[in-house]
């Protein structure tokens, strides 16, 4: 009782803080409702999805490997590939909770142990949370029952079809291993014609202060290179990074021609962009995330590293709009705590996620890394 009663008391005061100065977020009262403007607040809404996630996490544990097939709809499903995913995402998001400031942990919805995931999994987040929490609840429950399936899925395809779900070799970055709260936002399949998506978007992106790595198609680059010029290019991407996807949008996992692609475009970007050490590969996204071993191992004897992400908005989708896809990434950014971005230039979407993203963190101290500083070791 006594531990209910310190819950409440403190809801009411974030509420009643919130209230009083305006700044309840949500319109539609199923987003976080609260501010988050410093560490503290940060942690608290970084906690509370957290432990939604392992609230549904530990639901699709419980499932027969057996029964994984056709609840994920494949075919054959790797139950390795999703254990091992099961093993990995576990110990980071533990990791995670290691993160939070000990006075978040007493916030919103009390965690008196954080030493292990059964510890965790103990907290029953139906019987504690206030009633301001109980929409944000439900759509975070449905949130991750999605999320959760999405990855198992990839999971359970994985190295039939690669992806970005796990890693096939030691120079893949996916962005788990950044510095707490650093993101960096990357965009992929560009660019677009003259004063098109990627321009829109560049321009937006200046307008914020942030900056992006862009991963651009290689056919992509020579026909803007060939309508417009180098100093066009040079001038657009001017305060950003440009990387290679290849030479055309396949998945480079089951692909003949996979070493012109990457060379071809290797060498355009370094034209154009006049990289200075001629020697040196840009990094390389594979379209899809698609990949093998071959693959990584040739971008190994160049001494680069294949760039992946771990924050997918999945922006391509005609079933997310753009608000949706802010809300995906911000909830996402307060589970993992750090990591890539991906969007895609090309559709129009991420002009208007990114400001939203961006706006919803403007007063914490979470960290956009500069693009032209990032370097992979
Ligand atoms: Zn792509």
């Amino acid at each position: 009782m006594k531990k209910v009663g310190k819950v409440f008391i403190f809801s009411f005061l974030v509420f009643h803080t919130c209230f009083s100065f305006g700044f309840i977020q949500n319109k539609n009262n199923s987003e976080w409702p609260y501010i988050i403007n410093s560490d503290k607040s940060f942690d608290i809404a970084s906690k509370c999805e957290m432990l939604v996630f392992v609230e549904i996490f530990n639901e699709y544990d419980i499932i027969p490997e057996n029964s994984y097939a056709k609840i994920l709809g494949v075919k054959n499903s790797y139950n390795i590939s999703i254990e091992r995913w099961k093993r990995e995402t576990k110990k980071r998001i533990l990791f995670n909770f290691k993160q939070l400031s000990k006075e978040s942990l007493q916030d919103v919805i009390k965690v008196s142990s954080i030493n292990s995931w059964e510890a965790i999994s103990k907290v029953e987040i139906e019987k504690v949370i206030e009633n301001d929490l109980r929409n944000w609840y439900k759509s975070t429950k449905l949130f991750y029952r999605n999320y959760i399936k999405e990855q198992l899925r990839l999971a359970a395809l994985y190295p039939r079809i690669t992806s970005e779900i796990l890693q096939l070799s030691e120079n893949e970055i996916q962005g788990y291993n950044f510095a707490d709260k650093n993101f960096l936002l990357t965009f992929d399949d560009g660019p677009t014609k003259v004063n098109g998506n990627t321009d829109k978007l560049i321009e937006i992106l200046d307008t914020h202060k942030l900056t992006g790595m862009f991963f651009v198609l290689g056919d992509n680059l020579e026909k803007r290179y060939k309508a417009s010029s180098k100093s066009n290019l040079r001038t657009l991407y001017k305060n950003h990074k440009v990387y290679s996807h290849g030479k055309v949008h396949k998945s480079h996992q089951r692909y003949s021609s996979w070493s012109t692609s990457i060379n071809y475009t290797n060498a355009l970007i370094n034209e154009v962009f006049d990289v200075r050490n001629e020697n040196k590969f840009v990094y390389f996204r594979p379209p899809y995330g698609q990949r093998n071993r071959k693959v990584t191992h040739y971008l190994e004897t160049k001494k680069t590293k294949l760039i992946f992400w771990n924050i997918d908005s999945r922006d391509w989708s005609s079933k997310l709009n753009a608000e949706q896809v802010a809300t995906r990434q911000i909830k996402l950014m307060l589970l993992w705590r750090k990591g890539i971005l991906l969007f895609h230039d090309i559709h129009r979407k991420a002009q208007k996620s990114v400001p939203i993203i961006h706006e919803y963190f403007k007063n914490n101290t979470i960290n956009w890394l500069k693009s032209n500083e990032v370097t992979f070791e």
